[in-house]
C-alpha cells in the first residue's frame, strides 16, 4: 500500500479524524473520519455487487460528496475508475464507456436517466448506494504501479483516447506540486473545476496526502469564487484564463484579503494584458503547464520571484524533466515540448501503437509547441496540431490571437487554419465583442503588431467561442 490514496485516506483519518476535509458552497462539511468510513462503506457495497481489484468503474458526476466517496471507494477496492466529462453527449458517452471496458456507471443526478450502452443491471445511481457501514478490510495488493483512474483526453485534437494514472503518478504529481508550492495543513484549495478533470481530481488527492482541506464547487460560479476567496479563508484556487478574467472583473479596484496566496493557472495561455491587470490587483497568479498524460496541470510553475516574467509558464518543478525536441538545446529555439517524469502516464488504454508514438524511451510527446528561455523558463506557444503552415511560414493561432484581444471592445479571439488554393493554408479569426468595432481599427492595430502573412485573411464576429469542459478553446470547431 505504502504512499497509495487508500492508505493516505486511512492515515489521514487517523492523524486529523475531526478535521474538515470537505466544505461545500452549501456550508456543509465532512471530516477526513467521515470520509474515510463513508468511502469504506460505499467499497463494501461495490464488492457485494461482484466488483473487485482490476475491473473498471465509470463515474458520470458532477463535482459532489458522492462522487468523491465513490472515487476513494474504488481505491479501497483497487478497482480502475473512468472518470466521465459530464459535457459529452449521449453518442460520445456511449463510445467512451464502451472504449474504457467498464463493467458499471456510477451516476448522479439528472445523467440517471441516459440510455447507457452497457447493461441497465450495472447502472447504479449515487444514492442507491448504502451508507450503512459494513467495514472493509484493505486490499494489501494494491501498490504504486496499478492504474488508479483513466481520463479522456479533453478531445481538442484527434480521437479521445483514455489516459491511464498509476497511484505513483498520482503520488508524485501531489508531492511535487505541494512541496513546490510550499502549501501546509493551514492552505485551503478552492476547485471549481471539474474533478472528472486532472487538475479537479489531482487537487482532491493532495487534500488526503497533505491533510489540506479543499473547498469544492459544484461548477464555476464567479460570485462564489469571489465570496470563498473574500469570506472563507480561502487560500489557493485552480482557475483556468477565462475564469481569471471574470475574478479579476469582478473584484474591481477591491483587494483579496492577506490570507490568501495564489490563483494558480493551468489548461491554456492567459494574454499578458490580463497578467497585468491582475498584477496590479496584487493578485499573485502562477501560471502552470501540465497535461493529463502528466497526471496534473502542474509539471511546471512560475515561481513567486518570476511573476515579472509575463507569458512564461515558469520551469519543471522536481523530479519533472522537460526539454524541447530532441535536440533543441540552445535557449529560444521552437520546438515539440517533450517531459518525463513519474507523473507521466504509463500510456493510452488499448492504444499500443500511439503509445509508440508518443512515449519514446520514457519521454512523453505533449503535442504542444515551446521554447525554454536562458533561464529555462517555459513558453508554450501552441498546439503542434493547430499550427499554421502558409505559404512555407509557420503561424501560431495563439499569437494573432493575442494581438486582436488587445483591441478595446474585442473579448475574446480564436483562430484557425483554412484551406487557400494560394498559399495552402490561411488563419481566419473568430472574434467575440462587447461592443461594434469598424473592420479599419482592426486593420490598423494588426498592421502595428502582426508580420503581414499572420493577418487573418478573414474576420467573424460570433456570440461564443466553442470550448470544451475545461473552458479550452476549441479551435476546430470554430465557425461550424
Ligand atoms: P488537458 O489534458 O485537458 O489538461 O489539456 C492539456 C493541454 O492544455 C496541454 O497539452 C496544452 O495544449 C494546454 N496547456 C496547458 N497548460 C498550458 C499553458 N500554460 N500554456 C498554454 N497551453 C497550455
Amino acid at each position: 500500500m505504502s504512499e497509495t490514496t487508500p492508505h493516505w485516506l486511512t492515515k489521514r483519518a487517523d492523524l486529523s479524524p475531526n478535521k474538515k476535509a470537505i466544505e461545500f458552497e452549501d456550508g456543509s462539511s465532512i471530516t477526513y473520519l467521515e470520509l474515510f468510513h463513508r468511502s469504506q462503506s460505499y467499497a463494501k457495497k461495490l464488492a457485494k455487487l461482484g466488483l473487485q481489484k482490476g475491473d473498471h468503474i465509470a463515474i458520470l458526476s458532477t463535482n459532489s460528496v458522492e462522487m468523491i466517496q465513490a472515487v476513494y471507494a474504488c481505491s479501497y477496492l483497487g478497482t480502475v475508475v473512468v472518470l466521465l466529462n459530464t459535457k459529452l453527449t449521449l453518442n460520445e458517452l456511449n463510445q467512451q464507456l464502451l472504449d474504457s471496458d467498464a463493467k458499471m456507471i456510477i451516476s448522479s443526478g439528472s445523467f440517471k436517466s441516459k440510455e447507457f450502452a452497457i447493461q441497465q443491471i450495472n447502472y447504479r445511481d449515487l444514492e442507491s448506494v448504502s451508507e450503512k457501514q459494513i467495514g472493509i478490510t484493505l486490499n494489501e495488493e494494491i501498490c504504486l504501479d496499478d492504474i488508479f483512474t483513466m481520463m479522456y483526453t479533453s478531445g481538442t485534437t484527434g480521437f479521445p483516447k483514455a489516459v491511464q494514472q498509476t497511484y505513483g503518478n498520482h503520488w508524485w504529481s501531489a508531492t511535487s506540486s505541494v512541496l513546490n508550492l510550499g502549501l501546509h495543513e493551514n492552505d485551503k484549495w478552492l476547485i471549481p473545476l471539474p474533478l472528472f478533470h486532472v487538475s479537479g481530481l489531482s487537487t482532491m488527492l493532495k487534500s488526503v496526502i497533505y491533510g489540506m482541506p479543499i473547498y469544492v464547487l459544484e461548477k464555476f460560479d464567479v460570485e462564489k469564487v469571489h465570496d470563498a476567496i473574500m469570506n472563507r479563508n480561502v487560500t489557493i484556487v485552480s482557475v483556468v484564463t477565462v475564469m481569471v478574467q471574470r475574478l479579476v472583473k469582478r473584484l474591481g479596484n477591491n483587494h483579496y484579503p492577506n490570507c490568501f496566496r495564489c490563483m494558480l493557472l493551468g489548461g491554456g495561455p492567459a494574454p499578458k494584458s490580463l497578467l497585468e491587470e491582475a498584477k496590479k490587483r496584487n493578485i499573485p497568479v502562477f501560471q502552470s503547464y501540465g497535461m493529463t498524460e502528466t497526471s496534473s496541470q502542474i509539471v511546471t510553475l512560475t515561481p513567486e520571484e518570476a511573476l515579472n516574467k509575463i507569458g512564461s509558464s515558469g520551469k519543471p518543478l522536481f523530479p519533472a524533466q522537460l526539454k524541447i525536441d530532441h535536440n533543441k538545446t540552445e535557449p529560444n529555439q521552437i520546438g515539440e515540448i517533450m517531459v518525463k517524469g513519474p507523473m507521466v502516464t504509463k500510456g493510452y488504454y488499448k492504444r499500443t501503437e500511439t503509445n509508440k508514438e508518443v512515449f519514446e524511451n520514457n519521454w512523453l510527446h505533449t503535442g504542444d509547441m515551446g521554447y525554454l528561455d536562458e533561464q529555462g523558463y517555459l513558453y508554450v506557444v501552441d498546439r503542434r496540431n493547430d499550427l499554421i503552415i502558409s505559404g512555407g511560414e509557420n503561424i501560431y493561432p495563439s499569437e494573432i490571437e493575442n494581438v486582436l484581444v488587445q483591441i478595446d471592445g474585442i473579448e475574446e479571439a480564436g483562430v484557425k487554419g483554412i484551406p487557400n488554393e494560394e498559399w495552402g493554408m490561411v488563419p481566419a479569426a473568430f472574434i467575440v465583442c462587447s461592443k461594434p468595432i469598424d473592420m479599419k481599427v482592426i486593420n490598423t492595430h494588426l498592421e502595428k503588431y502582426l508580420a503581414k502573412y499572420k493577418h487573418p485573411k478573414e474576420i467573424h464576429v460570433i456570440n461564443e467561442l466553442p470550448r470544451n469542459a475545461t473552458n479550452k478553446l476549441v479551435r476546430h470547431r470554430l465557425g461550424k
